[in-house]
């Protein structure tokens, strides 16, 4: 027996009714080229899905490698900011209250800075009365 010619609905090229399918992806019976060309496709698009989910997997890798668990961007903000505010302030903060000293001339009231590290001045800068620590 002879199989007929029958048009496939999907591509209108006409096959043997022998090689007909019914696809549950067109939902319709389509000749044997139609579903090899619709697994095909299937099989593009899947690795192509799946190359994106490594890709994505692989730079969720890369951001995390190095750094402790939770941290993000505002983490490393404050950080930059901690270590910016200690070079700033400890060096003056410390060494100006244990070497500067205000005083005031017992002689004449001049209010001046006495050095105990340099220890200057000797006299007072405005009347020249020694000075009495
Ligand atoms: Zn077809
Ligand atoms: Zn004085």
């Amino acid at each position: 027996m002879a199989a007929i010619s029958v048009n496939c609905k999907q591509c209108g090229r006409p096959s043997p009714s022998t090689d007909f399918v019914l696809d549950p992806y067109y939902g319709m019976m389509v000749c044997a080229a139609c579903v090899k060309a619709r697994k095909q496709q299937a099989s593009i698009t899947q690795s192509r899905e799946k190359a994106k989910a490594d890709a994505a997997a692989h730079a969720l890798q890369e951001q995390q490698k190095g750094k402790p668990a939770g941290w993000d961007a505002e983490d490393e903000y404050l950080e930059k900011m901690g270590r910016f505010r200690k070079t700033e302030t400890a060096p003056t903060g410390e060494t100006q209250g244990k070497e500067k000293l205000n005083k005031t001339c017992h002689k004449c009231q001049y209010a001046y800075v006495y050095n105990t590290v340099t220890r200057f001045p000797r006299s007072c800068p405005y009347c020249g009365a020694q000075i009495v620590l």
